[in-house]
């Protein structure tokens, strides 16, 4: 069957609006980034998208995971996968979380903080610990500065400090902000961390891993480079300041593994004009903001968007359907889409994969999450709604 039936078979039984995940795609982008890290830990940020049978599909392909709270990796246990294989990436939790954590098995800590090291010291005795460096999240849609990680200087103490806990200083990990378009941010990454290496290992201490992060891209509407570049970039960083001296190197990608394995597909519910005179349209969908899109703030994250119709492509403002005036998803960029667009016709919203049902609302106005349905079109199977 070729994309289109599937959508045709699972819409025959499913109302939209419906989230379609081909695995194949998430199997083709997790052997294609091994292929080109071969000696590298890929840990998927599960949060971009925790359906089970994604989990599943990444666990058996050998994938690591990084967890953010004690719910993802309650998940993940019931799916059996090995503790050993998890790290608890958020540099956010309480104490109990950590102690739980370390009950199951888990080794792997991220810290940004004296204060929550010290809890991991006391909850995780012995544990191997990455310490989180800032970045400034620039040339990223979605950035993620600030809010975490330390400047390098608290991570050189930040060591000291741990090894004087017991705890392992195991390595540091960056991340440049998620779909990431400028690969130098990478460079700066990896220099901070060279710089951290070099001044631990005066003190005694040897760490062993750069732990990249996320912000490798997905197909979005403005495109980005290809992942080839990244990676041939990203050696060449990493060979440029550790040379023979090469660290273990591990990867955190979400978006970019399951981002484009998903396609939403919506319904126009009305098309509208505020005024006799203006020629703009307001199409409301039957997905917005609290049901799926949440990452279209900002107007930061532009999906490609496509219909069935022909017609002449004319700019429209796209809505979503609550009652809620935050929830425009593209108003100052207009979006082209044909004049003979009806109310009924199917919306498709393509790369939506990521950072979609894991973001939508448990029922604001009523509307439920997001529904997914999972298919592999190498395999040749639809599963049946597992959510
Ligand atoms: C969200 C997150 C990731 C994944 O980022 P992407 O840009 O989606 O690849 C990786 N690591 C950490 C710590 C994160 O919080």
């Amino acid at each position: 069957m070729n994309k289109n039936e599937y959508y045709e078979k699972i819409l025959s039984t499913n109302d939209t609006p419906v989230l379609i995940i081909d695995l194949a795609i998430v199997r083709q982008r997790f052997l294609f980034l091994k292929k080109l890290f071969p000696m590298s830990h890929i840990f998927y940020a599960m949060k971009a998208n925790p359906h089970p049978k994604v989990l599943e599909l990444l666990n058996d392909l050998g994938a690591c995971f990084d967890v953010a709270s004690v719910y993802e990796l309650k998940n993940l246990l019931d799916l059996k996968v090995d503790p050993s294989k998890i790290s608890f990436g958020n540099t956010i939790k309480k104490k109990k979380d950590i102690a739980y954590a370390f009950s199951k098995g888990i080794r792997y800590f991220t810290t940004d903080s004296l204060e929550d090291l010290e809890h991991i010291a006391s909850h995780a005795p012995k544990a191997n610990v990455f310490f989180r460096v800032m970045t400034n999240g620039l040339g990223a849609d979605w950035p993620l500065s600030r809010k975490f990680g330390c400047h390098q200087d608290n991570v050189y103490t930040l060591a000291l400090r741990a090894r004087d806990l017991n705890l392992r200083p195991y390595g540091i990990i960056f991340h440049v902000g998620s779909q990431q378009r400028d690969i130098g941010q990478w460079d700066e990454g990896v220099s901070k961390c060279k710089y951290l290496f070099s001044l631990l290992e005066k003190e005694g201490i040897k760490l062993k891993t750069v732990n990249l992060g996320g912000g490798l891209p997905a197909d979005y509407y403005e495109n980005a480079p290809s992942v080839e570049v990244y990676a041939r970039e990203i050696w060449r960083f990493l060979k440029e300041d550790f040379g023979e001296d090469m660290p273990e190197v591990w990867l955190e990608p979400g978006r970019y593994l399951v981002g484009d394995s998903g396609t939403l597909i919506s319904e126009v519910i009305l098309i509208s004009r505020k005024s006799n005179l203006n020629m703009t349209r307001w199409v409301y969908l039957d997905v917005g903001k609290f049901n799926g899109l949440m990452e279209t703030i900002d107007e930061l994250i532009k999906y490609p968007i496509d219909t069935d119709r022909k017609g002449q492509p004319s700019s429209c403002i796209l809505a979503g359907p609550t009652c809620d005036s935050m929830d425009i998803l593209y108003e100052k960029y207009k979006y082209q889409l044909p004049e003979d667009l009806q109310i009924g016709d199917k919306v498709y919203i393509r790369t939506a994969g990521a950072y979609t049902q894991s973001y939508s609302s448990v029922g604001f106005n009523g509307f439920p999450p997001i529904k997914t349905i999972v298919y592999d079109s190498e395999q040749n199977v639809i599963f049946s709604d597992a959510n």
